[in-house]
């Protein structure tokens, strides 16, 4: 893509001023980005989507963020960076990106209420739960059928629930789901675990947890709400119906970039493509966080990737300023 360098002179009738940087989702890597790029004094204006906090926003206690030995709140830790962000002068728009032009610079960046125009973009717009795609699930989300223990376990109480998944994120929700259900029954599709070791040890001990292995559910049966899941054993190809009054899906995450397409590089999976610098094929537009990240996925990951992102981001416009 060839890239048009204006020189960076708003004139005087120009009604939208041009931001020094842009960063796209509130998550912990776009926090820690504002959080840097604010201390270098850029004023990062930060387009938060529909949520502050991102996935781990979601998550009722955050145990492996250094700094909290007794763990944290996963949204009070969003709130905890959007706070310290803002100390600096990071600045906040409730509002979600819909389109972007990176092939001109200042690159465009249009909200549903807006458009900026940016030296530089830091993309850090996170993943989203991945679906089963099965009969019944769409039909009953929000009616038995949730991708966040969080938010709808306290629906669940006293009921009996499954969980889809073998991840850290099936455990530590599964465990999380013991709070309020009768019975959490993990089924996955392997004999093995993928999850953590502590995570496992947890779950193994948890009276209230049982496992169903080597099988996938093929279809979610209720109407107006989840009555049952139809279970299929993958060794034996045995087949039966589980009586559950919930289900809960953690089957992993897709990257959050389709607004990319055609304008960034990414891998067969949507994940953002950047060098060792986090820098994209785009000169000043970076990817941070989850966008890029198809490995480790964890806040402190993230975090550091958004405080990478900043540096970088500072040092490129310090040189192409200077
Ligand atoms: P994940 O590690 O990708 O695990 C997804 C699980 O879902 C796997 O067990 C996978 O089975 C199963 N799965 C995938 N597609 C499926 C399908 N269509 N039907 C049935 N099962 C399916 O995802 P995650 O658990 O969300 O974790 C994502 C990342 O976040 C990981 O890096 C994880 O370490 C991290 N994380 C960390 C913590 C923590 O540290 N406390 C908490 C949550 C997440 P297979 O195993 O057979 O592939």
């Amino acid at each position: 893509m060839e890239l048009k360098l204006n020189k960076i002179m708003p004139s005087e009738n120009e009604s939208k001023k041009v931001e020094k940087m842009i960063i796209i989702g509130a998550g912990p890597a776009g926090l820690s980005a504002a959080l840097y790029a604010a201390r270098a004094e850029l004023a990062p204006l930060v387009l938060t989507g529909m949520s502050l906090g991102g996935q781990a926003s979601l998550t009722h206690t955050i145990e492996n963020y250094p700094g909290f030995p007794e763990g944290v709140g996963g949204a009070e830790l969003g709130e905890l960076f959007q706070k310290q962000a803002e100390r600096f002068g990071a600045r906040f728009e409730f509002d979600t990106v819909t389109e972007v032009d990176f092939s001109v610079s200042p690159y465009i960046v249009k909200t549903y209420s807006s458009e900026y125009k940016a030296e530089t973009v830091i993309i850090s717009t996170g993943a989203n739960p991945n679906h089963l795609e099965i009969p019944g699930e769409v039909d009953l989300t929000g009616k038995g059928v949730s991708y966040c223990g969080t938010c709808d376990g306290w629906f669940f109480k006293d009921k009996d629930i499954v969980v889809i998944g073998g991840g850290d994120s099936a455990l530590e929700e599964g465990v999380f789901l013991t709070r309020f259900a009768k019975t959490v029954t993990i089924i996955h599709r392997r004999d093995e675990l993928r999850a953590g070791k502590i995570l496992q040890t947890r779950a193994f001990s948890n009276p209230k947890i049982r496992f169903i292995w080597d099988s996938i559910i093929e279809k979610i049966n209720g109407t107006t709400a989840v009555e049952s899941v139809r279970v299929r054993n993958v060794k034996t190809g045995e087949e039966s119906t589980f009586p559950t009054d919930g289900v809960f899906v953690f089957i992993g995450h897709t990257p959050n970039t389709d607004l990319f397409k055609g304008q960034l590089a990414m891998d067969e999976s949507g994940y953002l493509i950047v060098d060792d610098k986090m820098q994209t094929k785009i000169p000043g537009i970076y990817a941070a966080g989850e966008a890029m990240d198809p490995n480790f996925k964890q806040v402190v990951t993230s975090t550091g990737w958004g405080a990478s992102a900043a540096i970088q981001a500072t040092k490129y416009l310090e040189e192409k300023n200077s």
